[in-house]
């Protein structure tokens, strides 16, 4: 029989796959929509990152890398952990992948057994909850509230964990929110994983350095005990605009890193050769990225600016002012319940965004993706002049509804 495996029928397809969808088919029909669904920077990779690239492809550097990465690039992984994370690692503590998103989801197979609880605070990035139900474990949301900043509460964490709680999954700075936990509240937060001996915390920190000052980035592992019971997951992809170059890494107690490795090593092997090239390159670039990263987070922050001032000009939206990433999560359910001519109601934010993509041509992802519903996330991975576009274009939309 054609049947699936129960596994694969658990999980839901990604809901911000099928709106880039739609949106690049219109846009290939001919309708100019602006894209602001995608979770990329919109610059080129710096350089000297990509000319290490092509250095490695010149000199011959070509071929497969021991498993859990080159030990050049996992020494400068250790170095850049000590130096910007305060935590010390050794290089067989730290597994090199095909991206983040390959580190965490080792990460989850690696600990999980079947029933057991993945502790995820809503709004979560799209993928932790699926690959929680890949590994047969279950996952459990926790919600916070825009006027918290999308914080989790220490008090509902405490009252939903469980002999079942295995894992708490962390994002900060937070995709879709851009909100970044304070290092009070993650010592909070630690202190009830420390009274939890089989609860550990998979912190995803690839935003770490697009991060707008006064807000700081705290590593949870640098909390007092938190080293054993942390894996740290952080990647090239954002910060150093190098998403198609798939690298990412994770690194923790060499217990769980061991188990990490041993299932990479029989799916995928070590990461590229040449992507490695150039991650050594990007790590050489000087504290939080150099130059060329302060660069491009100026520019983000500009555009956070400008959205914030903007979204709070116009009637019913809730703002929660992002302090890292680059998205904006924005409340629009005053206009649930409203109609426009030709369109019918809108019910939710899927039929929001549906509408602000056939009337506004502009593409954004519901909040319900992320666990979600009264929002809508907007990427700002664009430029100043697209955005304002855009702006004017939501603007109009919204003032058709009544
Ligand atoms: N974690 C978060 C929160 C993300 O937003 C992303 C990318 O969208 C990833 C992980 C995965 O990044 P990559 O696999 O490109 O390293």
């Amino acid at each position: 029989d054609l049947s699936l495996s129960p596994r694969v029928n658990a999980v839901k397809p990604s809901k911000t796959v099928a709106i880039s969808d739609l949106a690049t088919a219109l846009v290939q029909a001919g309708v100019p929509v602006i894209r602001l669904a995608a979770g990329e920077p919109d610059f080129d990779t710096p350089l000297p990152i990509a000319e290490a690239g092509i250095n490695a492809i010149r000199e011959g550097y070509t071929r497969y890398t021991p498993n859990a990465g080159t030990m050049e690039l996992r020494q400068a992984i250790c170095r850049k952990l000590k130096e910007e994370n305060g935590i010390t690692y050794t290089p067989d503590q730290v597994v090199v992948s095909n991206g983040a998103k390959q580190s965490l989801a080792q990460a989850v197979l690696a600990v999980c057994s079947p029933g057991d609880e993945v502790i995820i605070p809503a709004p979560f990035w799209v993928s932790y909850p699926e690959m929680a139900r890949l590994a047969d474990a279950t996952p459990v949301i926790l919600p916070t509230s825009i006027s918290d900043n999308f914080l989790l509460d220490p008090k509902l964490l405490e009252s939903k964990i469980t002999e079942r709680s295995r894992l708490l999954i962390l994002c900060s700075p937070s995709n879709p929110t851009g909100s970044v936990y304070p290092k009070v509240l993650l010592a909070e937060i630690a202190r009830i994983v420390a009274k939890h001996p089989k609860l550990l915390v998979l912190s995803d920190e690839i935003y770490e350095h697009i991060i707008y000052a006064p807000a700081t980035h705290t590593s949870f592992a640098s909390l007092p005990g938190m080293w054993d019971r942390t894996l740290t997951v952080n990647g090239f992809s954002k910060a150093f605009a190098m998403t198609g170059w798939r690298l990412g890494y994770i690194a923790g107690p060499k217990h769980f890193i061991a188990a990490c490795g041993k299932i990479q090593s029989q799916l995928t092997s070590g990461a590229s050769s040449i992507a490695q090239k150039a991650a050594v390159a990007a790590l050489g670039l000087g504290y939080a990225g150099g130059e060329p990263v302060a660069t491009m987070v100026k520019a983000f922050r500009e555009r956070r600016d400008f959205l914030v001032k903007s979204f709070k000009e116009i009637d019913g939206v809730k703002i929660s002012e992002p302090q890292g990433a680059f998205y904006l999560f924005l409340d629009f359910s005053f206009y649930y319940g409203r109609a426009a001519e030709g369109f019918g109601k809108i019910e939710d934010s899927e039929s929001l965004c549906r509408y602000l993509l056939d009337v506004g041509q502009v593409a954004l992802v519901p909040g319900s993706a992320f666990g979600d519903d009264t929002c809508i996330r907007i990427s700002y991975a664009e430029s100043l002049t697209t955005l304002q576009a855009a702006v004017e274009r939501i603007k109009k939309s919204l003032a058709r509804l009544s």
